[in-house]
């Protein structure tokens, strides 16, 4: 991390909104950061142009900084991490290029034991038939992991292989086939129309492109070429543990519209790992666990909230103020629908009767917004008072009777709170068949 880049986001700390005044010296840092982690230009452009139009304008989301806000929307950028597509119907079929050296044979092994773990049954094909070599390095890894390896040696063609292993592969019943192929030293058409006639054979469900990250944005560039040529489901991008800085890894998806699905992080079976963009983005950064961090604090501030809220409800204390805040904390966590859908035994409520819920609650707010403070902590003025009710209803377009049906909601709500806090207190409530 350079010094530069620390320095503006101590800076960017002490402000309360990102404006484009403050954001300009960081963003710049963040520019030099990212090409020297060898990310390309044009997408660095991209990527800092649409991170300073989202980031402007911000407000401060209690609990988080400004510059905690930021390494979020960097994130995004990256989008979210994706994994593997399995068949509907087995085997699912994993076929894997790349040019040669790059991790292709080694990715099929750490594949293998990776999908081992997760309990699917694993085949590989060895189609490299060029070089003696690598058929044995297939095997032997197969060995090594108790994962069967199909091969014939270098009497049939590439695609003759690739026919056999699949028939094989349905024989036997495996769960994936992992298709290592031959790699060139260049991009060239024999390599390519042996992908495509492989693809014809297999139908693969996956088609992963295998790069090395020491390429830096060459490697974006062939995620691109290779996703052009023969059509690429994601990327697999090796040898993260050298001294690349992983740049490679922000350019890939956004030169090539292909996610990156796994990394490599060394030599051994085991280091294969899903890929994260937002932990890519941090560790380009040098942000560490700032991430986490902003998830950690978003999540104590609704939970203070809930816990008040609850406290409120167990005291029947429950006033408009509270029935204000919840209902904007729903806005906050999404949409109405989108909430429903996450509630066993509500994904069935209508898209219709869902609007009608959230008109509702709007008609209802607006009566809330127009009474005093005093009124809204203290609900019982308003039972009271027609002459307030009336007010109200005057101040938010709605009838008196409207007002006074909210209000009796109210109270009707604070004792079905109050039902529901003793009985999950374990208490009785009177009435109730508990
Ligand atoms: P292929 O020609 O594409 O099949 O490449 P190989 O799988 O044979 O790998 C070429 C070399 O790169 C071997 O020495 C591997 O051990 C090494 N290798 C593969 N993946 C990684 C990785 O993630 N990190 C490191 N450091 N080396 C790797
Ligand atoms: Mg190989």
């Amino acid at each position: 991390l350079s010094t530069g880049l620390e320095e503006a986001w101590t800076k960017l700390r002490r402000e309360d909104v990102l404006t484009r005044e403050n954001m300009k010296e960081p963003m710049r840092d963040i520019r030099r950061a990212l090409l020297e982690a060898d990310v390309s230009l044009p997408v660095v452009r991209r990527f800092v142009n649409s991170v300073s139009e989202k980031a402007i304008g911000t407000g401060v989301i209690r609990g988080v900084k400004p510059d905690q806000q930021l390494v979020k929307l960097v994130s995004l950028m990256g989008g979210d991490a994706v994994s593997i597509e399995f068949a509907k119907v087995p085997p699912t079929v994993i076929l894997m290029a790349g040019l040669q050296g790059v991790g292709k044979t080694t990715a099929c092994g750490k594949l293998a034991l990776f999908l081992k773990k997760k309990d699917k049954s694993c085949i590989m094909l060895a189609t490299d038939v060029y070089r003696p070599a690598a058929i044995e390095q297939l095997v032997t890894l197969g060995k090594q992991m108790e994962v069967p390896v199909f091969e014939a040696g270098n009497q049939l063609s590439p695609v003759e292989i690739a026919r056999k292993g699949l028939s094989e592969a349905k024989k036997k019943g495996v769960d994936v086939v992992i298709v290592d192929t031959a790699g060139r030293l260049q991009v060239d058409k024999g390599m390519m129309n042996e992908l495509k006639q492989m693809k014809q054979v297999l139908n693969p469900t996956e088609i992963f492109l295998v790069v090395d990250a020491m390429t830096g944005q060459e490697a974006a560039a062939l995620v691109a070429a290779f996703n052009l040529e023969v059509g690429l489901t994601g990327a697999i991008l090796t040898k993260l543990d050298g001294d690349s800085r992983g740049g490679a890894a922000l350019s890939i998806k956004e030169v090539s519209g292909k996610p990156i699905k796994f990394i490599g992080e060394g030599e051994s079976m085991t280091a294969l790992e899903p890929f994260y963009p937002d932990r890519m983005a941090s560790r380009i950064l040098g942000m560490g666990d700032i991430l986490s961090f902003v998830e950690k604090a978003q999540e104590v501030m609704m939970q203070e909230e809930a816990e008040e809220m609850q406290k409120k409800i167990m005291e029947a204390k429950f006033d408009f103020n509270d029935f204000l805040k919840q209902t904007r904390m729903m806005a906050r966590m999404g949409s109405m629908g989108g909430m429903l859908k996450f509630i066993p035994g509500m994904n069935k409520v209508s898209p219709l009767q869902i609007r009608e819920a959230e008109k509702s609650l709007k008609v209802m707010e607006s009566m809330i917004n127009s009474m005093t403070p005093e009124e809204r902590a203290d609900p019982e003025l308003l039972t009271k008072s027609p002459s307030r009710r009336r007010r109200i209803a005057l101040g938010s377009g709605r009838t008196q009777e409207q007002v006074s049906q909210l209000v009796s909601q109210l109270f009707q709500m604070r004792a079905r709170m109050k039902n529901l806090a003793t009985l999950m207190q374990g208490g009785k409530v009177p009435g109730l068949d508990n």
